[in-house]
């Protein structure tokens, strides 16, 4: 792939932020960005790296209309001795493409995907972060960008990634979150758009995101759509339970996303010590589970938070407090991974690409 490069002179470049650890999630963007675009005619094509700015958008453009987006998360993490590391980024080039796939977009390469990716790193290494808990959030996505109305999937496409630094996820740091079970929302359905990471899935998860949070809770425990009485994700990440001893996370049924942290912790945890089930989880199983002891942890995992451990649920008007708030196998996991993400730990499994 040729990428034309107009790179800013250094003088024009901004400044780093003076505190990293301070960083707010997604506000502050580096230098450049990568961008590409799809034609009928040429296919995926005018691949470039250039100055981060704002770009005028036909208001027609499809994306604003019927909403064909789909993005990933990632993060790039600077190693004690300088290096920068990629965790399993060939799974989130897949997930994109399977993703552009569901949203009827057009299927990006996924060694585009990752070639952008390395030659923006190469530029903007200096962002990477050095300070425990930062990183360099990275933000690939795809909008339709035809202007026209009409009903049917756009003809062009814009793909671009941007760069964020940023500091530890949750202001606080690792600190348990509470979880408000709803059991009249839904965050997707059989046969929907659950496994595709589209914007639209988030729309629709704002309003019972916002009634939680008056409630007096973090986030929402999502139940499936059909019976609202299966366990499906936490948030905007994947599930899991420590129930009877055993690590259970509900089975990915078509409406979860394929999270690469919880693919990650399924794989880790035979060696860790702690044997894994994928399985349906009832809503009831876990209320009573949390009475008896019989669950003594839940924890929330993604790229962004890694892994968050839950310390209250609130479902049909009461607080069920798990046994163990800040549980052991959270904590285990969180500390398991970040080791392989930032280098401190050896990666055995072959998880980590060297972006610089
Ligand atoms: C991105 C995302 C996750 C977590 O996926 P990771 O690959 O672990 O970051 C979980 N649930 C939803 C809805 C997501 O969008």
């Amino acid at each position: 792939m040729n990428i034309e490069k107009i790179i800013l002179p250094e003088t024009e470049r901004k400044e780093l932020f003076a505190d990293p650890l301070q960083l707010p999630f997604g506000k502050y963007f580096t230098d450049h960005w990568f961008t590409m675009t799809f034609k009928p005619e040429t296919g995926w094509g005018e691949a470039r790296i250039s100055p981060f700015r704002s770009v005028p958008f036909d208001p027609a453009a499809s994306v604003f209309h019927y909403g064909q987006e789909v993005f990933e998360g990632q993060k790039a993490y600077r190693t004690p001795n300088g290096h920068i590391l990629l965790f399993r980024p060939q799974e989130n080039a897949r997930r994109f493409r399977l993703s552009l796939k569901r949203m009827c977009m057009a299927e990006l390469p996924e060694e585009y995907f990752l070639e952008g990716l390395l030659e923006l790193l190469k530029i903007e290494s200096r962002w990477v972060p050095t300070a425990p808990g930062t990183s360099l959030y990275i933000r690939p996505t795809a909008i339709g960008t035809e202007a026209a109305l009409g009903v049917k999937p756009s003809a062009e496409y814009l793909f671009y990634i941007i760069l964020s630094p940023v500091g530890p996820y949750f202001s606080k740091g690792y600190q348990p979150i509470s979880l408000w079970v709803s059991d009249t929302f839904a965050r997707a359905a059989s046969g929907g758009t659950g496994e595709a990471k589209t914007g639209g899935n988030y729309a629709g998860s704002l309003l019972a995101g916002k009634i939680a949070k008056e409630k007096g809770y973090d986030q929402v425990l999502w139940l499936d759509a059909r019976d609202h009485h299966y366990v499906e994700e936490g948030g905007a990440m994947n599930i899991f339970f420590v129930i009877d001893g055993k690590l259970v996370t509900p089975a990915l049924s078509g409406t979860i996303l394929h999270g690469i942290t919880r693919k990650s912790i399924l794989e880790l945890s035979s060696e860790m010590g702690i044997e894994a089930e994928e399985r349906r989880i009832s809503i009831d199983e876990i209320i009573e589970g949390t009475g008896t002891g019989r669950v003594s942890e839940c924890f929330c995992c993604g790229t962004a938070a890694v892994v968050t451990p839950v310390d209250r649920l609130g479902y049909k008007e009461a607080d069920y407090n798990l046994p163990q708030a800040n549980g052991p196998w959270a904590r285990k996991f969180y500390d398991t991974l970040c080791g392989i993400q930032t280098g401190s730990s050896p990666d055995s499994r072959g998880w980590t690409m060297r972006a610089s």
